[in-house]
């Protein structure tokens, strides 16, 4: 049985790491799949990969109010209102302390990664309402749980903890529109953005992690997946955890 039969998703980021995992898992569970993503030639092939009738690529800067304003008129005119958004884009920015991240660094790391998120919000709202049942799934981080000492700086866990707050604002105020939304929790999973961090790329994430692994993107995709579908139903304004038990120490 397909899992996202009748869901029409909007997923940012989804030209590489988890958007694409995330893009692909929803494609195969019957979803219509809207991908958007600053790489357009990746977005585009993978698209293509995906089938057009089931998937759309829209070139979008994420923290660009007019790229969402476009992205929205373009989703429903191809596939009729969005029922689920996965908010996903995000950058790490420099890994620098208070005193060393500059202002303008400082400010990049909040508008892809937080701003994206309000404007997301705002925007897919109105086609949800339309639809008449809802799912957002925000991408914030285990940065937006627990402070990391020496990894992300205070820009990247200040906006990934907004995220998490964002969400349940959201999760309070449209609950009785049908409307659901959740926060993902990612640890350290295989992804390009995470090249570094891995044994092979010198780095020793490892250690930090209960079960001794990064993840796999399609581990995070399932729990998305299970998000975006009616098999979490009763599920608003939750964070789930997927880290491989690095916080519970
Ligand atoms: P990734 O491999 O770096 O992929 C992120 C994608 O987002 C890239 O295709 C990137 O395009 C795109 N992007 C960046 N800025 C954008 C913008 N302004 N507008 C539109 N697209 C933009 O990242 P990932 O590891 O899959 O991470 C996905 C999400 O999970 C992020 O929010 C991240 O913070 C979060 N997360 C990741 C981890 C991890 O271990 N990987 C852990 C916790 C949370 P370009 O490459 O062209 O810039």
């Amino acid at each position: 049985m397909e899992r996202l039969k009748g869901k029409i998703a909007i997923i940012t980021g989804a030209s590489q790491g988890m958007g694409e995992s995330h893009a692909r898992a929803f494609v195969a569970e019957g979803a219509k799949v809207v991908l958007t993503d600053l790489n357009e030639a990746r977005g585009n092939a993978i698209a293509e990969e995906l089938g057009l009738d089931n998937s759309l690529f829209i070139k979008q800067d994420v923290s660009k109010v007019e790229d969402w304003k476009n992205v929205i008129e373009q989703a429903e005119l191809k596939f009729g209102p969005v029922n689920v958004l996965v908010n996903n884009a995000g950058i790490l920015g420099p890994i620098a302390n208070a005193i060393e991240l500059d202002e303008e660094q400082y400010q990049k790391v909040i508008e892809v990664n937080q701003d994206s998120v309000y404007y997301g919000m705002k925007y897919t709202l109105p086609s949800m309402i339309k639809a008449g049942i809802g799912s957002i799934v925000n991408i914030s981080s285990i940065a937006g749980i627990v402070a990391i000492y020496g990894y992300p700086s205070l820009a990247y866990m200040g906006s990934k903890f907004a995220v998490r707050g964002m969400t349940k604002a959201v999760a309070v105020e449209f609950a009785n529109k049908n409307i659901r939304a959740n926060s993902v929790h990612p640890g350290f999973i295989k992804t390009p953005m995470m090249a570094d961090a891995t044994d092979e790329g010198g780095g020793s994430a490892t250690q930090f992690i209960p079960l001794g692994r990064l993840a796999e993107t399609s581990e995070v995709s399932n729990l998305v997946v299970f998000l975006a579908s009616d098999e979490s139903s009763y599920l608003t304004g939750t964070e789930q955890i997927i880290d491989g038990g690095m916080s519970i120490q």
